[in-house]
């Protein structure tokens, strides 16, 4: 650069480069700001997950370890979860911060017609790696970028996704207590530097069993509520006898919530579509049907007006709002019946009191969402958000460069602490030089443009001007022109 403004011609590079001075300076400013994130210690985060734990639970009775988590942490009333409102579509979405349609894990029990394999809850078809591979968990991405993971129970955690198992992890076994899980996981946070993990994950399957069996509605789910409470003291407990409750960021919440059902309220298939026209892929509440070659319109056209509590949709026809239709293992036939009705074939199948799937937007669908620890805010009440937004805000607690992801930290940065808050948050209140990044980068973008656009012009006229007599094409305009009318 030196050398060329040393010579004549470099008019336009000189004018770039002046130009350009305060750009760089505003992006200086920028990254400085970003980098004292970076260069903080990586935080300790504890994921917790108790299965159906509807939002509203934690004031049907005394939950006083809830409310201690709140009194000194976060809450938010309103957690928005991902569609279709189940178990493992869900508990991906919270690690991936990606709706269903984008990681792949579209159900509880899907088929793919590329693979010709069926995933089902009740198989080992859920530790194929390639029906998880459509998305990257967080435990491997933090993996990969040099920290470590742990994992009890999580679904899909013990399963080889592009490669990798978390540094350490249990089996799924449903009779592993609760109380085991959580001494494995503490004593993993507990290791020796080099060898403690960064972010686990903990997964504990009540109260979804007894709310599915009992009904949410029951009040045989008190008992049920307030043990997830006495399990939740006992997790706090144990980080405190390991001085781990300060420094570990602790979230807790769920996957989804838990409507209440009723025999009174059964769809029964059989009476609209014959079975030979269709293949049954997934369950009540949202049963996906894949309809025998060439019979797609007529199975839609046997179902779509026959029941006012079920709404049938082609899947290119599904709302916009559920995120669920851009994955070939969305079948070609959703039907999703109304809040607290059943889907069935005929009676003669198993009943539940309790089930979710339903509607996102439904509260029933909904689960509690509370934290704590140095990374939050205390006694901080925060009305809504939607849990793929969690993935990016786990990533920023963790120092981690967060993959593509449906979710935004800066509709859940508020939940930080201002020691934790990226800084254009925690700074004292003054003119934000960021916000004025943009404008100012506009207006020199525009001068930029106008200004290089004045010198082609002149390049264009000069190219189209006769051969000078004398001197160069370096020449001032003046001369040229004067040079023309000779
Ligand atoms: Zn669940």
């Amino acid at each position: 650069m030196l050398g060329c403004l040393l010579r004549r011609g470099c008019g336009p590079l000189v004018l770039l480069w002046a130009l350009m001075l305060p750009l760089v300076s505003l992006r200086r400013l920028n990254q400085h700001g970003r980098g004292s994130h970076a260069a903080r210690d990586r935080s300790k985060l504890l994921l917790v997950s108790f299965d159906g734990f509807r939002w509203d639970y934690i004031d049907r009775v005394p939950t006083p370890n809830f409310h201690n988590l709140i009194d000194n942490g976060v809450m938010v009333e309103h957690v928005e979860n991902v569609y279709i409102t189940k178990t493992f579509p869900n508990h991906y979405s919270l690690v991936t911060g990606l709706y269903a349609e984008t990681h792949g894990i579209v159900a509880n029990e899907m088929y793919d017609p590329v693979m010709n394999r069926s995933f089902s809850m009740e198989t080992d078809s859920i530790y194929e790696s390639r029906w998880w591979e459509e998305a990257v968990p967080l435990w491997v991405t933090i993996q990969k970028a040099g920290g470590r993971s742990g994992a009890a129970m999580w679904p899909g955690s013990d399963v080889k996704i592009h490669g990798v198992f978390p540094n350490r992890y249990l089996p799924y076994n449903a009779s592993v207590s609760f109380e085991t899980r959580v001494e494995r996981i503490v004593e993993w946070f507990s290791a020796p530097k080099e060898e403690a993990v960064d972010f686990g994950v903990l997964y504990w399957e009540e109260p979804d069993e007894s709310g599915h069996s009992l009904g949410p509605e029951s009040s045989l789910m008190d008992r049920v509520i307030a043990d997830i409470d006495e399990k939740l003291g006992f997790l706090i407990n144990e980080l405190k006898k390991a001085g781990l409750y300060q420094s570990v960021n602790l979230i807790v919440t769920s996957d989804h919530g838990m409507a209440q059902l009723s025999p009174d309220k059964i769809i029964e298939l059989d009476e609209y579509v014959s079975r030979d026209l269709y293949t049954w892929v997934d369950k009540s509440p949202v049963v996906a049907l894949l309809p025998k070659e060439g019979k797609l319109d007529e199975v839609y056209s046997k179902l779509l007006d026959a029941n006012p509590n079920m709404a049938v949709y082609k899947k290119e026809n599904l709302p916009e709002r559920f995120h669920y239709q851009h994955n070939i293992r969305i079948m070609p036939i959703l039907i999703e019946s109304k809040e607290g009705w059943t889907i069935m074939q005929n009676r003669t199948g198993p009943f539940m009191l309790g089930n979710h799937g339903y509607d996102n937007t439904l509260r029933s669908m909904q689960p509690v969402f509370v934290a704590h620890g140095p990374a939050f805010r205390q006694n901080y009440l925060k009305t809504s958000m939607r849990s793929v937004d969690l993935y990016p805000l786990m990533c920023y607690i963790l120092s981690i460069h967060p993959l593509p992801n449906n979710g935004s930290l800066l509709n859940v940065q508020d939940l930080l602490s201002q020691e934790a808050a990226p800084s254009a948050l925690s700074a004292p209140p003054r003119v934000n030089v960021h916000s004025y990044a943009p404008v100012v980068g506009s207006f020199l973008g525009v001068v930029m443009v106008l200004g290089f656009l004045v010198i082609y012009i002149k390049q264009v006229m000069l190219k189209q001007l006769p051969p000078l007599k004398h001197g160069s094409r370096e020449m001032s305009q003046p001369l040229l022109l004067k040079d023309m009318h000779l």
